[in-house]
């Protein structure tokens, strides 16, 4: 029996890297998945991806740092599928710089796309959760939570992305709902390409000389946080609540 058979879930900013494997894993395993992007003709790519594989997936647009947007897309989730059963915030943006540098809107942005929209996903997904005593919450934190340079605002919305994962956990546990991180390092994805080049790097070069840094001698792939990603919510990890899990071949910061 697949984990996921029977299963409904919502993965933000899934049109690519990272929320594209997410979404793949969950609807490899069973789930019906609302591929959310900020538009849903970007998310239609996974879509088609999944239906390809034999999956069930439908493309959702919003903005997930806009209340908004959140309540009518999950509204429409629930409207399709009947319920929902897991809640993957994934959806995140880098606006990198020296404090120095950094404008109140870099600051900003990063804050809503990372951090807000959790709050506000989660928020709208546990009236659903609660009602039916049961649900799981995965969101992205990140390695950068423990500080990096030129990343400020970031770092500030992975590291918060944990308390709030610590205290959904508290809160809705009693209503047999999980609440759950995944902090990755470096992860091989259009993110990371930016990063490099920002930075002056060829993203190639830059890539191998994450993989040298890292003990497993190699960078990480969207694949391998979906998997972690699958095992936070799947029932197998029940007792599991309230922890950041980080998937970053052994480096320690
Ligand atoms: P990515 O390739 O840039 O994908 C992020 C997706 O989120 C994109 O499809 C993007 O759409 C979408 N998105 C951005 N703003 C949105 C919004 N307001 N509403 C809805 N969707 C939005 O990033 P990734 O590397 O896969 O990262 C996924 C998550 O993992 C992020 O939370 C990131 O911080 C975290 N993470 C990544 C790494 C890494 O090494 N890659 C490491 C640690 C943590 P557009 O492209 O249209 O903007």
């Amino acid at each position: 029996m697949s984990r996921f058979e029977d299963r409904v879930a919502i993965v933000t900013g899934a049109a690519q890297g990272i929320g594209a494997a997410i979404a793949r894993r969950l609807a490899g395993e069973g789930a019906a998945v609302a591929v959310l992007d900020l538009t849903a003709e970007r998310a239609q790519d996974t879509v088609d991806q999944i239906a390809k594989d034999g999956g069930r997936a439908v493309a959702v647009g919003a903005d997930v740092s806009k209340s908004t947007d959140v309540q009518a897309a999950v509204a429409a989730v629930a409207g399709q599928y009947g319920h929902i059963d897991i809640l993957v915030n994934n959806a995140g943006i880098t606006r990198d710089n020296l404090l120095f540098k950094m404008t109140d809107e870099d600051w900003d942005t990063v804050i809503a796309v990372n951090l807000r929209s959790a709050f506000l996903m989660s928020r709208e997904c546990q009236k659903h959760f609660v009602a039916q005593k049961y649900g799981k919450i995965v969101s992205l934190s990140s390695r950068s939570a423990l500080g990096n340079r030129g990343q400020a605002n970031y770092s500030a919305s992975k590291a918060a992305i944990m308390g709030l994962t610590a205290t959904l956990a508290i809160e809705l546990g009693p209503f047999g709902i999980n609440v759950n991180a995944v902090a990755p390092g470096f992860i091989a994805t259009d993110m990371t390409d930016a990063t490099a080049r920002r930075v002056g790097f060829d993203p190639a070069a830059f890539r191998e000389a994450a993989a040298q840094a890292t003990p497993v001698r190699r960078v990480g792939t969207p694949e391998d946080i979906a998997a972690a990603v699958a095992f936070l919510a799947a029932d197998e990890s029940s007792f599991i609540s309230g922890q950041t899990l980080h998937v970053n071949g052994g480096a320690d910061r």
